[in-house]
């Protein structure tokens, strides 16, 4: 199993970076949570845990040492840039103490190449930073910046919807090449082959979707991941 660890940045009273009428802090959610879905019902040996799945604060030593604790293979955190308006594009950040040769590094290689191939904005390169939670997390780990929300071209982009499931999807293709990740069983519930006409059922924990599924036994992870820590699990059928 490999164990994600899926980092939204910011949260609660910290916006993050703001422009054009948005905050960092809600698009950094949205991505993660597009991420983790796609995660849990393409991929079968994936364990996510977010460092937040709603607007709340989360410090950053909180983020770290709850990734260390949970024994996280990797860490990738999620953010938005903003700097002066005319800076533009997609950056992404490994701790600055790495070689281009490390593991993180090869990692963030295969990363970067899946995530700029989609994305279709400018490339501003692969760098290095002595961010908290790149040098406190004890497993390889990497900070992706989604563009720059005060930068008009970039902005329209981060209030698509089509455009952020694009982003997410390069993160998870990246994810599938770096560690090799199992895609379930294109199965479905009742045996047949004919799986688009399987009902797809939502799971949601304390309110928040997790995910929704058609492979019963995405279900069923799903439930058994949450089922030590939340208070209620609703599974709803969607669509007949
Ligand atoms: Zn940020």
């Amino acid at each position: 199993m490999f164990k994600l660890y899926l980092d939204p940045g910011h949260g609660g009273s910290d916006t993050g970076a703001t422009g054009n009428g948005m905050q960092e802090k809600d698009i950094v959610l949205d991505i993660a949570l597009r991420i983790r879905n796609i995660l849990n019902s393409e991929y079968a040996n994936v364990d996510v845990r977010m460092s937040r799945t709603t607007d709340t604060d989360v410090t950053l030593a909180q983020r770290s040492s709850d990734a260390n604790s949970w024994g996280a293979d990797y860490f990738l955190s999620i953010h938005v840039n903003g700097l002066d308006g005319t800076a533009q594009g997609y950056e992404d950040f490994i701790y600055d103490g790495l070689s281009d040769t490390s593991q993180t590094a090869q990692y963030r290689d295969i990363m970067h190449e899946e995530i700029t191939k989609v994305n279709e904005l400018v490339n501003r390169g692969k760098k290095k930073a002595n961010f908290h939670v790149l040098r406190e997390t004890t497993m390889s780990a990497l900070l992706t910046e989604n563009g720059f929300i005060d930068n008009d071209e970039d902005a329209a982009k981060l209030s698509d919807p089509n455009w952020l499931q694009t982003v997410a999807r390069g993160h998870v293709n990246g994810l599938e090449r770096a560690f090799n990740l199992e895609r379930s069983e294109n199965g479905d519930n009742n045996g047949d082959d004919d799986n688009e006409n399987d009902p797809i059922y939502r799971v949601i924990v304390d309110g928040t979707q997790e995910g929704a599924y058609r492979v019963r036994q995405n279900i069923l992870n799903a439930v058994d991941r949450n089922l030590d820590s939340a208070n209620e699990i609703l599974i709803q059928r969607i669509k007949d």
